[in-house]
């Protein structure tokens, strides 16, 4: 292939699809960025401009010993075109970096526009090309045509249309007197953690758990229904006060060992990831609000101090089922010049999607040069989360957003939280360094692009969360 013929597609040009495009635009690659706005709108998409805010306009924590401040560093060092242009439209947010939505979205589509190696073109794609390499970004609200198309491509089974996820607890917030390992009935290798409670604690807890609030929907949400397996757990929790006792919270084949005894109810808790440092709470998908979550599930008896690592949601949003689709480096196992980027690929977040996204660009480039494609060290967050997302021993998948418990375990034990998060956060900076120079991550990439933000500013005492 010769030099002027390296090109590649972009499909839609929100967070993840401008940083792919950015990625390969300045390392010499012809990109054809294509975009349904201004023509056809999502239902949460209002403003022409490119890389929309559709909700919030913080982009999260900005000291680095948190882990969207973390991520949002380690984006910086790869060459971010959001956190080049959120630092000039930043608004004042306390410890958060915040930014005006507007002045955001000029400044990418702008920088976007005006780039000599991007064309945009504008209208709904309704299939992936057959040819060539591809970045498909089309986001959680992708429209009902290209959906339907991936859907066909992948296979029915590959595509959800809304979360329904229970929340997930780190496993060292657990209360581990309170609770006991065991499968069903002994089934497995004590597979689960439960949490048993006594005919009081249940009481109380369904008490609270009736009367605690919901979060709202959004209006094109409404409409959603729900089928029974993915049933908020308030919910099906308001059809009556044994319900919980015969579905979820079902005692049957538990004995709990404190006790001898089986107990009124119990609470599973299964395994999230293979490092076991993450617990979902079997069957509490949920849509009440983060800090009613925080307060009632609280009660469970091992829950009393669990740090939550992930809440519950429930939200229109069409992700794939990417455990079993795609590798760590973005793209798809069986066909790898098809990558997916952002929200759709079950990375959840402003900028998370985005994060994902430079990773596609630069691999796409990297795939079209015939280098080995890159995949981030697991311990730097962005290899974390893509490491998640690409994890076949997922089952059940729902997106993940950046957070320390995906990180793996530091060596040493440090019983200070802001301590052992910030030592995790200078580990992954340096590996990301190291996998920089040894694998030529910014090679070729036009000058000025990347770089880290001094890390005195980083490490300031005054930031908050
Ligand atoms: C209602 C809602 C609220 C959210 N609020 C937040 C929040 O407050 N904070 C947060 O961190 N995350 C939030 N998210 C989650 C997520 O981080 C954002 O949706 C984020 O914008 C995802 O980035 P993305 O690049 O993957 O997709 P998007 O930013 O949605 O970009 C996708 C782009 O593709 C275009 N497109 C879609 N289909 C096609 C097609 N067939 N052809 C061409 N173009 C197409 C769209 O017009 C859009 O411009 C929210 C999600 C939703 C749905």
């Amino acid at each position: 292939m010769r030099e002027n013929q390296k090109s590649i597609t972009v499909i839609g040009a929100g967070l993840a699809g401008c940083e792919a495009a950015w990625q390969a635009a300045n390392r010499g690659v012809t990109v054809t960025l294509c975009e349904m706005k201004p023509q056809q709108y999502s239902p949460a998409h209002h403003y022409p401009g490119f890389a929309e805010l559709v909700c919030s306009n913080s982009l999260k924590a900005a000291r680095i010993g948190s882990a969207a401040g973390l991520l949002k560093e380690e984006m910086r060092r790869l060459g971010s075109l959001s956190m080049r242009s959120a630092a000039e439209t930043a608004v004042a947010a306390g410890g958060a970096l915040a930014v005006d939505r507007e002045q955001f979205s000029d400044s990418i589509t702008q920088r976007i526009k005006s780039h000599p190696n991007i064309t945009v073109v504008s209208g709904e794609v309704t299939k992936i090309p057959e040819q060539g390499i591809v970045v498909v970004a089309t986001g959680p609200l992708t429209s009902d045509g290209l959906a339907q198309s991936i859907r066909e491509y992948l296979g029915s089974e590959t595509l959800s249309f809304y979360d329904a996820a229970a929340p997930i607890v780190s496993y060292d917030s657990l209360d581990l007197d309170k609770v006991f390992f065991a499968a069903r009935y002994g089934r497995g290798d004590a597979d689960y953690i439960n949490c048993p409670m006594d005919r009081e604690e249940y009481e109380r807890f369904y008490q609270e758990l009736i009367h605690a609030e919901s979060a709202p929907l959004h209006e094109f949400e409404t409409g959603l229904t729900v089928y029974e397996g993915c049933m908020p757990v308030e919910v099906m929790a308001k059809r009556g006060p044994d319900t919980l006792r015969f579905g979820p919270l079902k005692p049957v084949g538990l004995t709990d060992p404190k006790t001898g005894k089986r107990p009124w109810a119990v609470v599973q808790l299964r395994r999230e990831n293979t490092a076991g440092s993450l617990y979902n709470l079997v069957g509490f998908q949920t849509n009440l609000k983060f800090p009613e979550q925080k307060r009632v599930f609280s009660l469970i008896p091992g829950l009393g101090s669990a740090q939550f690592m992930r809440y519950g949601v429930m939200h229109r949003n069409t992700f794939l089922d990417s455990p079993r689709l795609l590798g760590a480096a973005g793209n798809l196992r069986k066909e790898p010049r098809i990558f997916f980027a952002g929200q759709m690929t079950g990375v959840e977040g402003y900028i998370e999607s985005a994060a994902s996204g430079i990773l596609c660009g630069m691999n796409a480039v990297r795939l079209l040069e015939g280098k080995p494609l890159a995949v981030l060290p697991r311990d730097t967050m962005l290899g974390a989360l893509m490491g998640y997302i690409s994890d076949e021993q997922v089952e059940n998948f729902q997106p993940m957003g950046a957070n320390m418990g995906i990180l793996p375990p530091s060596p040493q034990r440090i019983r200070d939280k802001a301590k052992r998060y910030e030592l995790a956060a200078l580990r992954a900076l340096e590996s990301l360094q190291l996998a920089i120079d040894r694998d030529g991550l910014l090679d070729g990439l036009a000058p000025g692009i990347a770089g880290p933000t001094g890390l005195e500013e980083l490490l300031s005492p005054n930031a908050q969360e």
